[in-house]
């Protein structure tokens, strides 16, 4: 049996019901994930990146160990993306119901034409650092040093911790 990557995801959502593509996309990675197990950070709201007339986003990060390759990761997270109905414009950074980013493949590093891991904006995004140190405050970026220091190195930002409905 292929041996399990211990991976994390970005997660992202600004349009639609956000905190359910959120969670939808945290179940759909179970079966994804070697054990079954998908631990995941708190929700944060943060400005959009890019065009300014958009909704806020929803943000969370999510961990788990797959014995995915880095690729075939990726077109599972694009498929989870596709079912969550968001819709791939030609303009970057628009508005979507569902982003998932491969974050960090173990201490892989990958530079291929459509697969960048770590990826490239995770060392300058606060609702990236945070969730990541949420859910590891010793996690290491490849080549960029541990999370916690990257966070701090940012500065002030303007993350919002996300309060959850409660049950009805
Ligand atoms: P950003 O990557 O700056 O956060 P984005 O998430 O809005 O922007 P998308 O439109 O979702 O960008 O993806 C564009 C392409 O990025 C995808 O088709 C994918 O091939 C490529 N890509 C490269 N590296 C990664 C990665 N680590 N995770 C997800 N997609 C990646
Ligand atoms: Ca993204
Ligand atoms: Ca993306």
């Amino acid at each position: 049996m292929a041996s399990a990557t211990r991976v994390h995801v970005g997660v992202g959502s600004n349009l639609g019901d956000r905190v359910a593509h959120v969670d939808a996309a945290w179940l759909a990675m179970a079966a994804l994930s070697s054990d079954g197990v998908v631990g995941r950070s708190a929700l944060y709201e943060s400005e959009p990146m890019g065009p300014a007339d958009q909704p806020d986003y929803v943000n969370a990060a999510c961990r788990f160990s797959t014995t995915l390759s880095p690729h075939a990761l990726l077109a599972a997270l694009q498929a989870i993306e596709r079912r969550e109905g968001r819709v791939r414009p030609a303009l970057r950074w628009t508005a979507r119901t569902l982003d998932l980013d491969v974050l960090l493949y173990g201490d892989r590093v990958i530079k291929t034409p459509d697969l960048v891991v770590p990826h490239p904006g995770i060392a300058e995004r606060a609702f990236v650092l945070q969730p990541l140190v949420d859910l590891d405050p010793s996690l290491v970026v490849p080549g960029r040093g541990p999370v916690s220091e990257l966070l701090d190195a940012l500065g002030t930002h303007s993350l919002r911790p996300l309060a959850r409905r409660s049950p009805t």
